[in-house]
């Protein structure tokens, strides 16, 4: 019997194993050797004539779901198809935080298994992904806020992951430079993650794919998917700016673009597409060693390794695919920004940018088969897909690969809008821009 195409015994998969395996060891050796033996992280596979699972868009979702099936299904004829070059969407666009403090029980288990694959994640791919647990500290401004948050951390230490309530003094100390009494919500304390944190954006996308294409997966870019190929309620292959490509399975990881591709197979999606833009300071010396998220607007921020101040909002709130926000937006992320953290007022802004995000009527993703037989969705991550990566990824490839949701994501089925079973994260209502 031949070997299976990315088998160990495949020539190919010998080809890919060329990049090796990275350590300090290896480091030293190519230092005094003229890094003469490094190659390509990952290789630049064309796309064959069919595959077992096809995955659309190499961002995150895409290519730790490819990985999982490869490493953990036994799922190795896999092609993730992506426009561009990998990792340019919003999986590298984003403000990089990770966290599991969320309200509902299943969105806590979700969420933190997600944060215990991060724990280990470097390990697992073998590459830095600069994964810094420096804590998530959410500050609260009202009475009811305080409540609110209150009933959400004993949710969580109930369900075994930690939580912890800080008093203002306790805030000052952690963040010195919050003015508590501020005039328009002044701080009354907050409620910490310390396992919360960030993780470098693009290594992620990186380390995936390497890993993904050590594992035998082919990693296609500049690969456009143009439509998708049914034969009655099934469907069986993608077209392609590089041909059609035959697949057993379709998974689409598109983020901003899920509901333009699933309509490609004639399906409706409860998602819409918005703008995220995020901010960047010049560089300064360490002043914030934790992430910080202001309760009284939508505003969080974080110091970059190289000091850059990495900062947020809301979305813009109408419908865009332009990678690229407004002024009125910017225009309140700073007005937040300085209302919560005065000093910034002295930064200099130094890049701004944008991603298109997948807003859902609910707030919360949907990994689910969808009505066409092989069709299979990772999407509707709104605000919070980053930290949902790995996750989102293992259990997409179990979904994929035994036709059944994983149970830590069962909740998150396209079903559940038919059927009023909501996950409504905020209780903001079917309102995709209040999410
Ligand atoms: C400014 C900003 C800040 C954010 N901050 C955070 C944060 O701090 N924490 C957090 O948890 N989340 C955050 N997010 C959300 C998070 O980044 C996303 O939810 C997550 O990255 C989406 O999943 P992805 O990585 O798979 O998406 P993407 O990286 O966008 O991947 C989708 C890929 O599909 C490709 N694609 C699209 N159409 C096609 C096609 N037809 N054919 C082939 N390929 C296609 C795209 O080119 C893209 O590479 C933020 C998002 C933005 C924009």
């Amino acid at each position: 019997m031949p070997p299976p195409p990315h088998s160990r015994a495949h020539p190919q998969r010998a080809r890919r194993a060329g990049g090796g395996r990275y350590s300090l060891w290896r480091l030293l050796r190519e230092g005094v050797t003229g890094q003469r033996g490094w190659s390509h992280a990952w290789a630049k596979a064309t796309p064959r004539p069919a595959y077992r699972v096809i995955v659309v868009g190499g961002g995150g979702h895409g290519l730790a779901t490819a990985f999982y099936l490869a490493t953990e299904f036994g799922i190795r004829d896999v092609a993730v198809l992506e426009k561009g070059p990998i990792g340019l969407g919003n999986v590298g666009r984003n403000t990089t935080i990770i966290r599991s403090n969320y309200f509902h029980p299943a969105n806590i288990r979700f969420y933190d298994f997600s944060l215990r694959l991060w724990e280990s994640l470097e390990r697992r791919l073998n590459f830095n992904a600069m994964v810094s647990q420096r804590g998530t500290l959410n500050l609260f401004h009202t009475e009811a806020q305080r409540d609110l948050f209150t009933r959400r951390a004993n949710q969580m230490l109930l369900l075994g992951v930690d939580a912890e309530a800080l008093s203002r003094e306790a805030v000052k100390r952690l963040v010195p430079l919050v003015d508590l009494d501020n005039g328009r919500y002044p701080v009354l304390g907050g409620f910490l993650q310390r396992r919360g944190g960030t993780v470098r954006h693009d290594a992620v996308a990186w380390g995936y794919a390497r890993a993904a294409s050590q594992a035998g997966v082919d990693i296609v870019e500049h690969c456009e998917v143009t439509g998708l190929r049914r034969c009655g309620a099934r469907v069986i292959g993608v077209e392609s700016t590089r041909g059609f490509i035959a697949a057993d399975t379709v998974c689409l990881a598109v983020a901003g673009h899920s509901s333009r591709l699933a309509a490609m197979a004639g399906v409706q999606l409860p998602i819409e597409t918005h703008v995220l833009q995020a901010f960047v300071s010049e560089a300064v010396k360490p002043l914030l060693d934790v992430v910080l998220t202001y309760g009284a607007g939508h505003f969080y921020v974080s110091q970059s390794d190289k000091g850059g101040l990495v900062f947020g909002g809301a979305i813009d709130g109408y419908n865009s695919y332009a990678q690229r926000g407004t002024l009125p937006m910017a225009e309140e992320v700073a007005a937040s920004a300085v209302t919560l953290l005065p000093g910034l007022a002295r930064l200099k802004v130094l890049r701004q940018w944008g991603g298109v995000m997948d807003m859902t009527m609910d707030g919360s993703p949907i990994i689910s088969r969808l009505p066409v037989d092989g069709l299979i969705l990772n999407g509707g991550w709104c605000y919070g897909g980053f930290k949902a990566i790995p996750a989102g990824g293992f259990t997409t490839a179990h979904l994929i690969a035994h036709g059944a949701p994983h149970p830590l994501a069962a909740h998150l089925d396209l079903g559940r809008f038919a059927a009023g079973r909501t996950v409504d994260e905020r209780g903001a209502g079917p309102f995709p821009y209040l999410h």
